[in-house]
């Protein structure tokens, strides 16, 4: 895979500190830490509206979140400085929840782009999707397809896994790439994702609901989050303690509970015809690339 860029060959930082976050007014994120090292694995799991999916939307740069504090830096480079394709430039990479679906794009062109964007030579692109895809088992035909259209919810996250393989960013931030997928294609795409914080160093912030993730992608720190704070962390064992005694065991009823800006209900925009890309925009038309262009419609 010579030609394919190779930012994550360790010794990368990417550094959180006290991040406060808000969007539409309310803050969502009040002050969160973490440092993730190349190679290293950090689960952040917490209960549903604590924030979870922010924490990487702002670290990726999605539009319509406003950063009330704190700063990230990724080898103490201003990463909130950066515009969203500047951060993947720069080695972060975002597994989205919901991946989006982009008629037609070839995921090759796509992921050619992306490479060519740095000044490598793409000419390895092709085969690199080709082995990326027999180590997923993801069936080759669907590499034809505009990327993730009419795909099930398991191909969707073997697909954003396979464009972590062939990337190789050095840092992964996956937002629930266990949900929506069986046992096999959990087990492929965890292992994956481990192989690479081995062979290129990645280093991960995963976010999940289920330690299963964590039997094949190796947690070195658990963190949970709780209200916008990480309220605990901790190594492998915590993940263990949070299947046993659930958020309310281990956290108390108050913690474990949903944000209160999740009591107002104003979830994420949905995208519409008129505003497609359906974020909480601020810029016209909602502007926002994370978002998928037909769901909803
Ligand atoms: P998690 O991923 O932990 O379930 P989220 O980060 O998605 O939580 O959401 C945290 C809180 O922020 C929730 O109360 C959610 O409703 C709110 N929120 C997130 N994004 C938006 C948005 N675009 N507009 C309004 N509220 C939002
Ligand atoms: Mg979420």
């Amino acid at each position: 895979m010579s030609g394919v860029r190779t930012p994550g060959s360790s010794g990368h930082v990417l550094e959180v500190r006290g991040l406060r976050a808000g969007v539409a007014g309310r803050e969502i994120l009040r002050g969160v830490d973490l440092t993730l090292h190349s190679g290293e694995v950090h689960a952040v799991m917490g209960p549903n509206g604590s924030g979870k999916s922010t924490l990487a939307h702002v670290i990726m740069g999605r539009p319509g979140y406003e950063v009330l504090g704190g700063s990230v830096t990724l080898d103490g480079a201003d990463v909130l400085a950066m515009t969203p394709w500047q951060r993947a430039h720069a080695g972060l990479f975002l597994a989205l929840q919901y991946p989006t679906e982009v008629p037609g794009v070839s995921l090759q062109d796509l992921l050619e782009s992306a490479v060519r964007a740095t000044g490598h030579d793409a000419g390895d692109v092709a085969a690199a999707i080709r082995a990326e895809a027999e180590r997923l088992a993801l069936d080759p035909q669907l590499l034809d397809r505009p990327v993730n259209v009419d795909l099930s919810g398991g191909e969707k996250k073997k697909n954003e896994t396979l464009q972590l393989g062939v990337l190789r960013p050095a840092f992964a931030l996956l937002d629930e790439l266990d949900s929506g997928l069986d046992i096999d294609a959990l087990r492929a795409c965890a292992r994956r994702v481990e192989a690479a914080t081995e062979e290129s160093g990645l280093g991960v912030l995963a976010i999940t609901h289920y330690p299963r993730l964590l039997h094949e992608l190796r947690a070195d720190h658990v963190h949970v989050l709780a209200k916008g704070a990480i309220v605990r962390s901790g190594g492998p064992d915590l993940a263990r303690e949070l299947d046993e005694n659930g958020y309310v065991g281990l956290l108390g009823p108050d913690l474990a509970g949903e944000s209160e800006t999740a009591a107002v209900g104003a979830g994420p925009a949905r995208p519409t015809i008129d505003d497609p890309f359906g974020g909480p925009g601020t810029s016209p038309g909602g502007g926002d690339p994370f978002a998928d262009p037909l769901a909803g419609l």
